[in-house]
Formats: structure tokens, C-alpha cells, sequence
């Protein structure tokens, strides 16, 4: 059998971390198993519908390196695949419920049910559809379907009980009397997320159904719309909740949740990768990092957890360090200055972005690091440093490397402690009178990367230019 699997999103506008991971165990799963993976567009409900969402969704599957395949049959198109443009799929399979009488139509008017709802909500029952059209004449129903604004509703038994398996929470039983009678097409003619999922899952061969939990209270009526067609289902997996580090579920006020804004932040694919897999799976040793193969090859169902996984921004800032240390020169300087305005930095960029590689977190950061190296040094006026260069000594440092400068080449970082030797030489002073002064004049501040790569980077002309405005300034 070949795995098919999918992943659904509706297009809300952007592509949640929660969906994100929910689209990589699916795609782990596929590949794994030399399976396909679709990308099925939920977007039936019109009301919701938000412009430009599904390019974004498809750009950030890409961005993360989780492309979709065609499917479900070999000769069939790449998708992604529009419920939207499915609708008389829908429409013929609902016929078939409704002469069997799974399904049946319902007139109740929305205030009715409106109504209806409140009192339930208010006398503290579960809000559910009371029935009143279950037992209309089909034919009488099918004479008012023609005039009449009405919805479709699945019929659930009166009776009985449905168990059901599903891999990461095992065996469920839920009685039919806690299941209402689902909508299943809208009274625009639209399916319901339920009866459209059913079909499509079913007519594109998914073998497994990887999702969040929030989708396993459906379950049963899913099975039930199975069995209702007579259809066999597929297996059920309901992947853990991502959570806020106080335990309540992932949401938007206690941090970013859309990939693209991961993305902006410099958070590498790879890295964001490899936390979401660990956030609900687990390899069953302590290693943490994985390249997308090793995840491939070692994903399972049964290493899934059941407990919700809280989304550690910490985590995965130590991860993306990890990745941005582990990155090659090559791939790391390409990266690097996509981050950074071109003018920014003179011809010797590589040197500074190098030498701010191991402390970087994310990308974003680097305009902050490269600071030390393409600001001007602002004037000292208070503090330690305005002190050191208030020393009477700093005057004949800066001087004399001025001097020096001109007679001495530059042509790597270490020339520059040689340059300074002489320097030392000629002033007699040394240690922190010596290096601190320097470091001041050329960048303002006490502490930062080293000296001899600063000065490389900033060349001989502009340490003159600098030593000099500093002198000018004593
Ligand atoms: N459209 C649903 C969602 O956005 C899909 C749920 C499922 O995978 O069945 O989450």
C-alpha cells in the first residue's frame, strides 16, 4: 500500500507554527514510507476567506523546504487542490447520504436555532441541533429544497456508542447521544469543513490522517460519515498541542506564531525544522540535532507523544546558533548578506561578518552586531572611556600610529599588532593606556571584536580619518 497523506490548511493568511509542524510530520511521514504528500486547500467557508493567503501559505511551505507532491493518482497534477473548486464532487456525493437517509435536509430557521442555543448554553447542556426536521417526508423535503433556504444535516443514531483507534491516544469511545447532527452543506450550497474532509480524504486515497488535536472531538463524526458511505477510513493520528510556556495554547499575545515571521527573524528553515520535530516527537535518545534525512529516516507514529509540547523560544534560539555556527563559509556569508544593505559594509564584509558568525542568534541581528564596525565612534563625553582618553598619554598613542600607519602595510589582521609594537616602542606606552586608546578612537566603545580585525576592516585611511577626529577632539 502507498502512504498518502495531506496536509489541509484553510487559508486563515499566514501558515501557523502549529500547521507548520502538523505539514512536517506529514511530510517526514511520506517520504519516509516513499509515500506522497498533498497539499489540500480547505477554503469552503466563503465568509473566511482572506486575500493573498494561499500564495503566503504556499511561499512558506516552500521557504521550509516542504514541498507537496501530485497525487493522489500517479498521473495526476501537482496540487495544491481547491475544495472550493470541487464543489460538485460535494454535491453529488451528498445525494447519495440523503437517498439513503444519512443525511437529510433542514429548514430551521437561524434564529430559531439561535434561540435553541442560548437556552441550551444557559441551562448548562451542550448546544446541539434538537431534531425538529429529522423526521420531515423525504419527498415533502425535497418539493421545499427547491424554494426554501436550507442546510443538510448528517443523522447521528439515537443510540449506541462508536469506538475508535487512534495511533498517539489508542482506543475511544464516544456515545452517539454527545454527537449533534452536523451540518453538512451550508445554505450556500458550500460543505461543511466535516463532510468536505470526509470526501476528499476518502476520493484522494489518504491513507493516514496526520492533524492537530483540536480535530479529534470530529473524529467520530468522521467515522460515522465513513460508515455512511461505506467507505473504509483511514488511520488517525492527532499530534500533542503546541503550548505557551505557562501550559495554555500556543496564541498570538505571547509571541509570533506565523512561519513568515520566524522567517524575517533570521530563524534558519533547517532550525526551525528540527524544533518543531522535537516538539511532539521524540527519537527516543538525547540527541537534538537532525538533518532533514536523519528526521526521515528515524520519524514514527508511535514516538509521538500524548502531552502538549511547549513552544521554547529559548529552545529554538539555541538551535538556530547552533546551525548559523555549524553553516560553511560559503553559505554563511551568501545568507549573511541578504541581511545587511550592500553599501553597508566596504569591500572587506567578509572579515566583519565572519568575526560576528559564533555570537549571532538569528540574522536579524547582525545590522546590531556589525555596529563595532560601521558606526562612527560617537564622542565620549562621560564614563570610563572619557576618562582613559582624558590620560595625557593618549595624545602621543594616537599620534604616533598615525605615524606609524603611513610607513607600515595593512594587509591582514596581524599586521596591525606589529604596527601597534612600534607604536608601543616609539610612546613607551603600553597595556590598557595603549589598547584602549586605540580602540576608543577607532570605535567608541571599550569592550568589542578584536582590535586587529577592526582595524583591517576599517583600512588605513579611514583609522586615520578616525584618529584624527579624535585628536581634534582632545
Ligand atoms: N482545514 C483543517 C485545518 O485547517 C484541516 C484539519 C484536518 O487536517 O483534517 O486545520
Amino acid at each position: 500500500m502507498t502512504v498518502v497523506v495531506r496536509f489541509a490548511p484553510s487559508p486563515t493568511g499566514y501558515l501557523h507554527v502549529g500547521g507548520l509542524r502538523t505539514a512536517l510530520y506529514n511530510y517526514l511521514f511520506a517520504r519516509k514510507h516513499h509515500g506522497r504528500f498533498i497539499l489540500r486547500i480547505e477554503d469552503t467557508d466563503q465568509s473566511r476567506y482572506v486575500e493573498g493567503a494561499v500564495e503566503n501559505l504556499m511561499k512558506s511551505l516552500r521557504a521550509m523546504g516542504l514541498d507537496w507532491d501530485a497525487g493522489p493518482d500517479k498521473n495526476d497534477e501537482k496540487g495544491p487542490y481547491f475544495q472550493s473548486q470541487r464543489l460538485s464532487i460535494y454535491q453529488k456525493q451528498i445525494t447519495r447520504l440523503l437517498e439513503t437517509g444519512k443525511a437529510y435536509r433542514c429548514f430551521c430557521p437561524h434564529e430559531r436555532l439561535e434561540a435553541l442555543r442560548k437556552k441550551q448554553l444557559t441551562a448548562g447542556q451542550a448546544p446541539g441541533y434538537d431534531g425538529v426536521c429529522r423526521n420531515l417526508d423525504p419527498s415533502e423535503a425535497e418539493k421545499r429544497a427547491h424554494t426554501e433556504s436550507h442546510v443538510i444535516r448528517m443523522r447521528i443514531p439515537d443510540e449506541g456508542s462508536i469506538t475508535f483507534h487512534d495511533e498517539i491516544r489508542g482506543d475511544v469511545t464516544v456515545d452517539f447521544h454527545r454527537i449533534d447532527d452536523q451540518v453538512l452543506i451550508k445554505s450556500d450550497g458550500f460543505p461543511t469543513y466535516h463532510f468536505a474532509n470526509v470526501v476528499d480524504d476518502h476520493l484522494m486515497g489518504i491513507t493516514h490522517v496526520i492533524r492537530g488535536e483540536e480535530w479529534l472531538p470530529s473524529l467520530p463524526k468522521h467515522l460515522l460519515l465513513y460508515d455512511s458511505f461505506g467507505w473504509e477510513p483511514p488511520r488517525f493520528a492527532h499530534l500533542p498541542l503546541l503550548l505557551n510556556p505557562d501550559k495554555s495554547k500556543l496564541s498570538k499575545r505571547q509571541g509570533d506564531v506565523a512561519v513568515e515571521e520566524y522567517l524575517a527573524k533570521g530563524y534558519l528553515p533547517q532550525a526551525l525544522n528540527n524544533f518543531l520535530a522535537l516538539l511532539g516527537w521524540n527519537p527516543g535518545t538525547d540527541q537534538e540535532i537532525f538533518s532533514m534525512e536523519e528526521l526521515i529516516d528515524l520519524f514514527s507514529l508511535d514516538r509521538v507523544n500524548k502531552a502538549g509540547a511547549v513552544f521554547n523560544v529559548e529552545k529554538l534560539n539555541w538551535m538556530n546558533q547552533h546551525y548559523i555556527q555549524a553553516m560553511d563559509e560559503t553559505a554563511y556569508l551568501k545568507e549573511a548578506k541578504k541581511w545587511i544593505s550592500p553599501h553597508r559594509l566596504n569591500e572587506r564584509a567578509d572579515i566583519a561578518l565572519l568575526t560576528v558568525k559564533n555570537s549571532l542568534v538569528r540574522f536579524d541581528e547582525l545590522p546590531e552586531k556589525l555596529k563595532p564596525f560601521v558606526s562612527e565612534p560617537t564622542e565620549l563625553t562621560e564614563g570610563e572611556g572619557a576618562e582613559l582618553m582624558k590620560n595625557e598619554t593618549t595624545p602621543h598613542v594616537l599620534q604616533s600610529l598615525r605615524e606609524t600607519l603611513i610607513q607600515h602595510p595593512l594587509e591582514k589582521p596581524e599586521d596591525f599588532f606589529a604596527l601597534m609594537k612600534t607604536v608601543q616602542k616609539e610612546t613607551g606606552v603600553k597595556g590598557k593606556n595603549l589598547w584602549m586608546s586605540v580602540r576608543l578612537a577607532l570605535t567608541g566603545e571599550i569592550h568589542g571584536p578584536e582590535l586587529g580585525i577592526i582595524a583591517y576592516y576599517l583600512g588605513k585611511e579611514e583609522i586615520i580619518r578616525r584618529v584624527e577626529s579624535a585628536l581634534r577632539k582632545m
